[in-house]
């Protein structure tokens, strides 16, 4: 531990919030009647799979295109990520008239790329791995003087994440324990940071799947680790993050109360539970905090709890067959 001030502060947060204000949508909050009565607390949903491009990470991309300089928006921004943050780059630098770049690998699928193309962005299609397309970054951002908009490991996208929590406390003002998704901790770092910082006793508890989990193998080593890539349901919550972490690790590690890793069944549990009782298609990402509700490892809840609900970007054919009963689609890859 050390004094430092840690890189995101509330008053970074709050300032996010009047910056991105018009540009994302403050997302629904919704008491769940089931899950109150089986935790016997309140239980309050924060809906961002709502948000425009269909998850959270708009909020942290149009914070950071809105930080850049006169200079950096005319030369445009870059990213690799074929998933949500490459949408809400996309939607980001394109609502604002910055030209996005997006970065991908000859194996990402069709639609993907159609989808990219049609949220504003130029697509590069470069090598045959997730690598390849970052070296591509690296490239553009070298050559071309492109600026990178990272998934999390940034100062401007964890203040633009942290909005969320803002408006959880608004919501819910003696919440006590937020159940927040994490993987490479740029949501549940902004999160933590504006919720401790308007209400210090609330617990902030990072949830994430046992396959794979990077940052919480960090935080077990005491630094950023490198952890195999598995195939999972909750496949936005995959991936690094990053050996050079700056900004993530550290705030994960000061501001985060617990991390509880969830397996497959118990995610698919979730996707379950929220379309057949609470109407709603999540991603297996956005599950995890009903996954952990409903599977019991969060021990004595102090309640009010709200559960961050944080993207529903899921294969309808998958999530089909998730509401069909099968638990392990990706288990046997795994084995
Ligand atoms: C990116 C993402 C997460 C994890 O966010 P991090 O900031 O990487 O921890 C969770 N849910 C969804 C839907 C996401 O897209």
């Amino acid at each position: 531990m050390t004094d430092e001030p840690l890189p995101v502060t509330l008053a970074d947060i709050e300032q996010a919030t009047r910056r991105i204000e018009g540009r994302i949508l403050p997302t629904p909050f919704a008491l769940s009647a089931s899950l109150s009565e089986r935790c016997g607390v309140p239980v309050g949903l924060k809906l961002e799979h709502h948000q425009v491009t269909g998850s959270f990470k708009l909020r942290g991309a149009t914070n950071a295109v809105l930080s850049l300089s006169a200079e950096q928006r005319t030369r445009g921004v870059v990213a690799a990520s074929t998933g949500n943050h490459g949408r809400a780059l996309s939607h980001a630098a394109s609502a604002e008239g910055v030209t996005a770049t997006i970065c991908m690998s000859t194996l990402v699928p069709e639609n993907k790329v159609r989808e990219i193309r049609r949220l504003g962005a130029r697509v590069r299609i470069v090598g045959r791995s997730q690598d390849e397309a970052q070296a591509e970054v690296d490239r553009l951002v070298a050559g071309e003087g492109l600026v990178m908009v990272p998934p999390f490991d940034d100062p401007s996208v964890v203040a633009g994440q942290g909005t969320l929590g803002i408006e959880i406390v608004a919501a819910m003002p003696d919440v006590a324990t937020v159940l927040v998704p994490l993987s490479g901790g740029g949501l549940a770092a902004g999160v933590a940071a504006a919720v401790k910082g308007l209400s210090a006793k609330t617990r902030v508890i990072g949830l994430t799947m046992d396959r794979g989990a990077a940052m919480k193998a960090s935080l077990d080593a005491g630094r950023p680790v490198q952890v195999e890539e598995v195939a999972s349901l909750a496949d936005s919550l995959g991936g690094g993050i990053g050996l050079d972490n700056g900004v993530t690790f550290r705030m994960c590690r000061d501001l985060l109360d617990e991390v509880i890793l969830l397996t497959e069944a118990e995610i698919a549990a979730g996707i379950r539970h929220a379309y057949r009782e609470e109407r709603e298609v999540i991603e297996g990402a956005g599950a995890v905090g009903m996954a952990a509700l409903l599977s019991g490892r969060l021990g004595i809840l102090d309640g009010p709890v709200a559960v961050v609900l944080s993207g529903r970007n899921i294969d309808m054919e998958l999530h089909r067959r998730v509401i069909n009963g099968a638990a392990d689609l990706f288990g046997e890859q795994a084995a």
